[in-house]
């Protein structure tokens, strides 16, 4: 598999073919502000490198999936969120995934509508 995809919109995106809201980047993973936000703070953590879904991770992998999750907490410091926040990887077609390059979301922020 390549390491860029020029059919998938986030490959897109990492290669800055379209724009978006960054939030953190460095040489293994690329997090930007979703394009359509549940709550007040919702970001999408990527790989650069084109791996459709989180089925599709080798056993070489591990560290990159490790960054991803350890970046959570940082990000949600970064962005002000403090009272917690949820992380979610949808995973194929029952998983309800829409964008098949492998996204953890990052979702935080006062909801006052929420219970509790
Ligand atoms: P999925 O259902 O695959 O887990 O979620 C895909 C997410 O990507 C959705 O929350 C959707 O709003 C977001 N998304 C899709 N296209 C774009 C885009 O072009 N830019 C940004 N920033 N987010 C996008
Ligand atoms: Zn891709």
């Amino acid at each position: 598999m390549s390491d860029h995809d020029p059919n998938c919109i986030f490959c897109k995106i990492i290669a800055g073919q379209i724009p978006s809201r960054k939030a953190y980047e460095d040489e293994h993973l690329l997090s930007f502000h979703d394009i359509n936000p549940w709550a007040p703070v919702h970001v999408l953590v990527i790989p650069k490198r084109h791996i459709a879904t989180l089925a599709d991770i080798g056993p070489g992998d591990q560290e990159l999936m490790g960054r991803m999750l350890a970046l959570a907490p940082r990000l949600m410091r970064e962005l002000g969120v403090d009272n917690g926040f949820r992380t979610l990887i949808n995973t194929g077609k029952d998983g309800m995934q829409e964008v098949y390059h492998l996204h953890m979301h990052v979702i935080g922020g006062p909801r006052p509508w929420a219970k509790g």
